[in-house]
């Protein structure tokens, strides 16, 4: 700045300058170079998308990226050495990249986890009905959904069926353009009176969410409900499977829409399960370019998130615990020192700013698109229920990290203090004693079938979790 224009300056505004927070200026700050690089590791993101709708999906997409970047199994008991590259599976469902760093687990581990469950229908474990001479398939949602955005779209079913014999089928149909999708009915507006006049929570019902999947009969023979044979006499076929073998199954129907650019100026990225491949994809690439790291780097990836972290692929399950544990035994360490010093980025998304829904939403403490990566130190409803509150100390050391970069990034809570909340597999980390504060994606639309991210943020959070790796 000259001596003129500070002359000019009035002391009110150098003063701000000098106290003032910035109010963040978003994708304006960044140049040319910056946005083509995030276009281009959103080309990648969506051919992540593209295979990865549901869990054991994400996890073969991962194993095989993994595997063509040189990682290999994990085996408990060997010696590795710095830069060695690992990675552990449990039950299909979870997968977890590791570095090795060059004081291995000696200073505590840096994690990155994020979870690749999404909000869906699954199917129920009778599910195989005939009404009115059609076939249906009772559902069981799974996670937080509007239940009225799931009627009248194309769903596609992925999953897997054990058989009474032992043997796995997989399952994956009604993505590609000439394969059959399903669809759940909604009753015509002509016709909705009743409905229309109910609170939007209560218009279409857990129970009402059928999937059609069938209209025809198996022959003219006199025999009841013969479009369900029909399908069962189909899946045979196709699949080997018999009616009882859907006990034996986990079968989800998703939106069967393939992710897309949005917006003339091809900005934005929609698809189903931003939330939270929108950080795992970015935790995976940071992982697989990781080189000999000061501190070993893991990037995990977890399920049932959506359903509160419960069970064996679930975050309160020992499963990454145990595997840090081989690592610190390796070293001569034990776990709980080893965690002591660990830090953590639970990478989950948060909610964008809807100017259309402005009144949900806090301006000037909420996260907006093109805002950059977004680090929400607390999470959880009410007064601060059910969350783990990051630390000032951990809070500074992050923001310090993001700065020293030169990345784009912004902070914001989860709507206004009394509109409802949510959480994420935080507070189960930090349980053992390690600081984790969530840092990832702003989310348009979160949890509907077609949600909606910035390209530009989602390369800020690649380029967080590649320094938080190196830091
Ligand atoms: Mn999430
Ligand atoms: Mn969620």
């Amino acid at each position: 700045m000259s001596e003129i224009e500070k002359k000019e300056k009035t002391e009110a505004a150098m003063l701000k300058e000098k106290l003032a927070a910035k109010k963040p200026s978003g994708a304006l700050s960044l140049d040319k170079e910056t946005i083509s690089l995030a276009d281009e590791f959103c080309e990648g993101y969506k051919t992540f998308m593209k295979t990865s709708k549901v869990e054991r999906e994400a996890v073969r997409t991962t194993e095989k990226m993994a595997l063509e970047r040189g990682f290999v199994k994990y085996e408990q008991g060997r010696q590795y050495q710095p830069g060695d590259k690992v990675y552990v599976v449990n039950r299909g469902k979870n997968i977890g990249l590791a570095v090795i760093g060059k004081n291995g687990t000696k200073n505590g581990v840096r994690l990155v986890i994020a979870h690749i469950d999404s909000p869906r229908l699954d199917l129920k474990p009778n599910p195989l009905y005939e009404a009115s001479d059609l076939a249906l398939f009772k559902t069981h949602y799974y996670g937080g959904i509007k239940k009225y955005q799931w009627t009248a779209i194309p769903l596609a079913l992925h999953g897997r069926i054990v058989r009474l014999d032992g043997e796995c089928v997989d399952v994956c149909l009604g993505e590609e353009p000439d394969e059959p999708c399903f669809v759940v009915s909604d009753l015509l507006p002509h016709l909705d009176r009743e409905q229309a006049s109910k609170p939007m929570g209560k218009a279409i019902e857990g129970e009402n969410l059928n999937v059609l999947i069938g209209s025809r009969p198996f022959n003219s023979d006199k025999e009841s409900e013969q479009v369900k044979l029909n399908i069962l006499n189909i899946l045979f076929e196709k699949y080997g499977i018999i009616e009882s073998d859907f006990l034996s199954a986990e079968l989800d129907l998703v939106p069967a829409f393939q992710p897309r650019d949005i917006g003339f100026d091809r900005s934005l990225v929609g698809a189903y399960g931003h939330d939270d491949k929108v950080c795992a994809y970015p935790g995976v690439i940071a992982a697989l370019e990781a080189e000999a790291p000061e501190s070993t780097c893991i990037t995990f990836l977890c399920d049932k998130e959506e359903i509160g972290s419960e069970g064996n692929t679930g975050m309160q399950s020992s499963f990454l615990n145990s595997f840090i544990e081989d690592l610190a035994e390796a070293d001569g360490m034990a776990f709980r020192h080893v965690m002591a010093k660990s830090t953590c980025l639970s990478a989950d998304v948060n909610a964008a700013y809807d100017p259309t829904f402005a009144s949900a939403f806090e301006e000037r403490n909420s996260s907006y698109l093109n805002g950059g990566v977004i680090i929400t130190k607390y999470t959880g409803a009410g007064g601060k229920y059910d969350t783990s509150d990051a630390s000032a100390e951990y809070m500074g050391k992050i923001r310090r990290m993001l700065e020293d970069n030169g990345i784009l990034w912004q902070t914001g809570e989860l709507g206004k203090v009394d509109g409802g909340g949510g959480g994420t597999i935080a507070k189960f980390v930090a349980n053992h004693n390690v600081d984790v504060v969530d840092l990832g994606v702003p989310v348009l639309s979160m949890h509907a079938p077609f949600e909606v991210v910035s390209k530009v943020d989602v390369y800020m959070a690649y380029r967080a979790f590649a320094a938080f790796f190196k830091s």
